[in-house]
This record gives structure tokens, sequence and C-alpha cells, in this order.
């Protein structure tokens, strides 16, 4: 359908965040490793929904807005290369129980709206670098950047003039942090 928008939810990187990431890699790596994705698409998908029709964009955010959970902080200390997909990333030796009971639930909802889900384990990480399907020189570490996650986000993926850009839609807050 011509309407049909293709959406993920995901979390956002702060601003802040974005800038010391993007100038962390502009050392760590070499040009030839892959193509830097922009600081502003810098983010963790959560679950993809692939190309969706207003009508389950609409049932699938008002199931996302009822969603009570705590907020949580997430650590960086984590990197990886997948070669087949061309994927330099940055993620977390161990991700919270926040973050894998938002994943679980946000995903399960999209498998329930008919929305395919991968059956591949869910393994959150941030892409750094794309068409990276060379051996890369993974750094031994990352600088271990740990941020608050007190909101997630709807996001439609564009394709326009040769490049994919994220259009945040909607965000709904995480409740306040129990622990810290
Ligand atoms: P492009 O595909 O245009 O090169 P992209 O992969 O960043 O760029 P999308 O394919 O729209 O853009 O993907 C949006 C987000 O959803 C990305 O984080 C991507 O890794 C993730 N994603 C895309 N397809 C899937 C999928 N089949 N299963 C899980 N996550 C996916
Ligand atoms: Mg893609």
């Amino acid at each position: 359908m011509s309407s049909s928008r293709r959406l993920f939810f995901a979390l956002p990187l702060p601003d802040a965040l974005q800038q010391q990431v993007i100038r962390w890699r502009a050392d760590a790596f070499t040009p030839e490793a892959g193509r830097p994705v922009a600081a502003a698409n810098l983010h963790l998908t959560l679950a993809f929904l692939g190309d969706v029709t207003p009508q389950k964009a609409l049932a699938l955010t008002r199931l996302a807005g009822r969603i009570v959970q705590p907020g949580f902080s997430l650590r960086l200390d984590d990197l990886g290369h997948w070669p087949r997909p061309g994927v330099v990333w940055l993620g977390t030796r161990r991700a919270p129980r926040g973050l894998l009971q938002l994943a679980e639930l946000l995903r399960s909802q999209a498998a329930r709206s008919g929305c395919y889900q991968s059956p591949m384990p869910f393994h959150p990480h941030i892409t750094l670098l794309r068409a990276a399907t060379q051996p890369v020189a993974i750094p031994p570490a990352t600088p271990g950047w740990t941020f608050s996650v007190e909101a997630f986000s709807l996001y439609q993926s564009v394709f326009e003039n040769g490049r994919t850009r994220y259009h945040p839609l909607e965000q709904w807050p995480l409740a306040q942090q129990e622990t810290r």
C-alpha cells in the first residue's frame, strides 16, 4: 500500500553522546574500515516493524503508549564486527534487564500485529560503520560511556536523495529509575 511507512522502535542517543561517539570513532577506525553512520542516525533498534499501514501503525503506537517500565542505565562497553551484513557495532557486555524487557515487549506486540520478527536473538547494538565487509581492526575497548535511558521512540526510515534518514514520529517516557 502506498501510504505504508517503514517504521521501527529504537532508543535515541543523547546529542552530547552522539558527538563523543563520532569523535572517538574518527580515531578508532581507518577510513577503509567502513562507511560511518551519521551522528544523527546513531540509534539502538528495539523492534523493527517494516512497512506498516497507517491502521497498524496506530494500533502499535497505542500499545507502545501503554507500556509502563522503569528507565535504566546503559553502558556502552562492547564492540564487534559482523562481516556478512558489513556492520561494526557498539554494544553492551551486560544488557540491563529493562532493555531486554522493553525490546521483548515491543517485538512481541509487533509479531502479534503481523510484523515479521527475526528469529535471531535480540542483540542490542548501535551501528557505527556500514559496508564493513573486509576484516576490521576492532579497538580493544571503548571509553565505556554510560547513559540514562529515559524514553524510547518510534522512527520512520526514509530513503531520500541517496541516503537513509530516520524521522522521529513519537516518543514515550520510561518511568523514573527505581534504583541508581
Ligand atoms: P538502509 O537499509 O537504507 O541501508 P538502515 O538499515 O539504517 O539503512 P532500515 O533498513 O530502514 O535502515 O532499518 C532501520 C533500523 O532497523 C536499523 O537499525 C536496521 O538495522 C534495523 N533493521 C532493518 N531491517 C531489520 C530486520 N529485518 N530485522 C531487525 N532489524 C532490522
Ligand atoms: Mg537496512
